[in-house]
């Protein structure tokens, strides 16, 4: 890979050539893929990227920890729309405000873009089996990734996930196993599995290209903004890949140039389930939490990528904010009115955390902000019925039809 130089350990420095099965360093630290900047500075420009065809997380290849020869996974990943919101802005009081809508990937999450990473590798590694534990969508987006590539896959997910991620695991025909306990004994025991059968592995924090994947949104975001830095960027937060992933992009174009200073990250967890926002607020290491949310994506008491994460947001001198599952409700609803944006409960957080924080005259009118949808409402039905209600249910007729109207006071004319 003529541009990655090797992966470094974030706790002791210690570094490794990138083989395709990288794991965790011997100290037990997670890995960080480094760069040669000078070297894709001197071959990778703003025009030769607005040029290229490809709309999909592959266009940002020099950026990406992969063989020339290594041919874009097939589903596409990426690309996300990325909507102004002008009367969202206004309601909450912000200059401008973006949505950018990554449940619109083939699995219809933010995952999707770690899971074509970890597919790309296993090819390279030679693999013919992932596996990985999840929440649900790591678990997901692994499955139809691997299924589309022709790769089997083997995933441990809790039993609390929901139905919507569970069925497409199904379908995407993944062997899985559904652990009777929570996230953190899920991991566990795919780790034992993983170490006994060799299993390609796609566990959160474990493999460092996934974060690698997972930073092209933050690539996409700055070019659909024509470079034009926001203030803050808001997104969720569970093991910590995420926003972890989230920075080393934005890092990664300020190195080679791309823009020239670096937005503040909005961390956001569910008020029930919050250990690196405490870690933060608190200034002590960070202690596991009980996994108390709705959001089931980021109910992560015992979170794999704290290093990574706690860096990120105190490098980009982040802000932290937990919101309650009524507040999370709350801005499911509220991105559907306004946005036509339909997020499950995780995917929602760091709306309901920007709308917290305005109403808490933390940022404010001066303010320019991007808020990623990281996840699908279909994914969770069950509870964005809880959020929204139960429609109107009548038999087919005229005269019920009037009586409802008339008894909500809904008048159609
Ligand atoms: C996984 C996930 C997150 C959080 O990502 P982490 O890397 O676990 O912090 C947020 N939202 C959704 C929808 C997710 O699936
Ligand atoms: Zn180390």
């Amino acid at each position: 890979m003529k541009y990655v130089k090797h992966g470094k350990c974030v706790r002791c420095g210690r570094t490794y050539p990138a083989a395709p099965d990288l794991t965790t360093c011997e100290c037990g630290g997670i890995l960080d893929i480094v760069y040669d900047y000078d070297a894709i500075r001197a071959d990778l420009t703003k025009e030769i990227l607005a040029a290229r065809p490809e709309r999909s997380m592959w266009r940002y290849r020099e950026l990406l920890p992969i063989e020339d020869s290594t041919a874009p996974t097939p589903l596409r990943v990426g690309w996300s729309p990325l909507y102004e919101e002008p009367r969202l802005a206004e309601m909450l009081g912000l200059k401008r405000l973006w949505v950018k809508d990554d449940g619109q990937n083939p699995t219809a999450s933010l995952k999707d873009r770690a899971s074509a990473m970890a597919v790309a590798k296993a090819r390279e590694a030679g693999a013919k089996v992932i596996a990985c534990s999840s929440t649900g969508n790591a678990a997901s987006s692994l499955a139809g990734n691997a299924a589309a590539a022709g790769l089997a896959t083997y995933i441990f997910v809790p039993s609390r996930a929901p139905k919507g991620k569970v069925a497409q695991l199904m379908t995407f025909g993944a062997t899985v196993i559904s652990v009777q306990g929570s996230y953190e004994e899920t991991f566990e025991l795919s780790k034992q599995a993983i170490d006994k059968w060799g299993w390609y592995n796609r566990n959160a924090a474990i493999n460092p290209y996934l974060s690698e994947g997972k930073k092209t949104v933050a690539l996409e975001i700055m070019e659909q903004l024509e470079w034009n830095v926001p203030d803050y960027i808001a997104i969720s937060v569970g093991d910590g890949c995420t926003i972890a992933g989230l920075w080393k992009g934005l890092k990664d174009l300020y190195a080679i140039g791309f823009i020239d200073r670096l937005p503040r990250l909005i961390s956001a967890q569910a008020a029930g389930c919050c250990p690196l926002n405490r870690a933060i607020e608190t200034g002590e290491d960070w202690r596991p939490m009980e996994e108390n949310t709705l959001a089931d994506s980021i109910a992560v008491g015992v979170p794999r990528n704290a290093d990574k994460a706690l860096l990120a947001i105190r490098e980009s001198h982040g802000l932290t904010v937990n919101v309650s599952d009524e507040e999370i409700m709350d801005a499911q609803k509220l991105l559907g009115r306004t946005c036509g944006v339909f997020g499950e409960p995780a995917g929602v957080t760091g709306t309901a955390g920007v709308r917290k924080l305005c109403e808490q005259g933390v940022i404010g009118r001066d303010d320019t902000v991007v808020s990623v949808v990281t996840g699908n409402g279909l994914k969770d039905v069950a509870n964005a019925i809880k959020a929204c209600g139960e429609p109107i249910s009548i038999p087919s007729d005229m005269d019920r039809l009037l009586e409802a109207f008339a008894e909500r006071r809904i008048t159609p004319d």
